[in-house]
């Protein structure tokens, strides 16, 4: 089968590889309909991400059609159409059992590597490094899915791929991002992040409860997708400084809850985000938080930073003094996708939300690498790739 191969820095492919085979009685094999690249893939690209090895499947958005399952599926035949959530989770340990999915205790065989960076290993995730797990990923013809007794949702007749197949991770990740904010009813909330991740975070803000939305970025479409699908205000912080605009639009209290929907490669225009190209560069930090800091700084006393975005290690000067002397909550965590899958399934069935909006490419899986380079550097107003195998 084809499949997207990562082999370094800026260098994916698209290789010949053996198709995948049932090795436990409880998988199934998907043959990948869609496939989508994320924001999150472009910190492997970036060789940002420990523990990638040449060769390795990229892509842990997809879904397709059951073609195989193990003997122990007995929810899934051949000919279902399904999505499959990245977050690989066994469903019955005792992090499954608490709804807590992203953190599963079984689905990473490489633990040891995930120990030694963070005490504890979270769950494994689809062509995210060995580091969490070393499994194939689905930008390709067809992949494995381990425990798919428990993880592939079931799509309806009728629903286009398109529709549905960012309940993969996305959606549901912008969707955890605002309930993890704790919004209350008349809240303001401020999203950094004006990706597809950023986009979902400020519509879900408003189906709870949210009153006012205020988008950061710095890519004029992505701020106008922001302001004309989100409803959200705007600000452009290569223009205005956020934090200044943030306390100005709010009365000077700053908003009640903050999320980060950037990650461990945000730009920024001030000194300490020279200090961090120039320590990451080194490998003195593995994260760049500028968009963090922001979010702790600005954000109201006795409010929540919520953390979306991607943190792999290490990162430097956070302001924990804000943090302690403004009472404030963090939250943050990979997303329990199984836990949203049938809650957001209906939202998407109800014509709530059609998260199509996102996608601005439809590429075939050839011209992965093509993808790749234009969503890396947002060429052609990229905000999402869609790959058809
Ligand atoms: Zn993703
Ligand atoms: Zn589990």
């Amino acid at each position: 089968m084809k499949a997207v191969c990562w082999h370094d820095k800026h260098d994916v492919r698209v290789e010949t590889v053996p198709d995948p085979t049932i090795l436990n009685p409880r998988d199934a094999i998907i043959k990948i309909t869609s496939t989508a690249i994320c924001g999150s893939d472009l910190h492997l690209y970036e060789g940002n991400i420990p523990t990638m090895e040449s060769g390795d499947i990229l892509g842990h958005e997809f879904m397709g059609e059951v073609v195989e399952v193990g003997r122990e599926v007995k929810n899934l035949k051949k000919g279902d159409r399904v999505v499959v959530p990245f977050t690989i989770a066994c469903g019955g340990c005792f992090f499954c059992k608490k709804d807590l999915w992203s953190l599963c205790d079984n689905s990473n065989p490489n633990t040891w590597m995930a120990e030694k960076f963070y005490g504890h290993s979270p769950s494994a995730i689809y062509g995210y490094s060995h580091l969490l797990g070393g499994y194939a990923g689905g930008q390709a013809q067809y992949a494995r899915v381990p425990y798919a007794d428990v993880g592939p949702i079931k799509i309806p007749d009728g629903l286009e791929d398109d529709k549905v197949l960012f309940l993969t991770d996305i959606f549901p990740t912008g969707y955890m991002a605002a309930e993890n904010a704790d919004i209350e009813p008349g809240d303001t909330v401020a999203v950094w992040g004006c990706g597809p991740v950023g986009q979902f975070a400020i519509k879900s803000a408003y189906m709870l409860g949210a009153e006012r939305v205020i988008a950061i970025d710095r890519f004029p479409e992505r701020l106008l997708m922001a302001q004309e699908q989100g409803n959200a205000e705007v600000i452009n912080y290569e223009e205005i400084d956020p934090g200044e605009a943030l306390k100005e639009m709010t009365g000077g209290r700053g908003p009640d809850r903050c999320i980060d929907a950037v990650g461990l490669e945000a730009h920024g225009t001030d000194a300490m985000a020279v200090y961090d190209e120039i320590k990451q560069g080194v490998k003195l930090e593995t994260g760049r938080p500028t968009a963090l800091r922001q979010a702790i700084v600005a954000c109201r006393k006795g409010g929540t930073v919520s953390i979306p975005g991607v943190y792999g290690g290490f990162a430097d000067k956070i302001p924990l003094g804000a943090i302690v002397n403004k009472a404030l909550t963090l939250r943050s965590g990979q997303t329990h996708v199984q836990k949203y899958l049938q809650p957001l399934l209906e939202r998407i069935q109800q014509e709530e939300i059609d998260p199509s909006f996102v996608i601005s490419h439809r590429l075939n899986i050839e011209d992965a690498p093509k993808g790749y380079e234009i969503f890396r550097n947002k060429k052609d107003n990229c905000t999402k790739v869609v790959l058809k195998p």
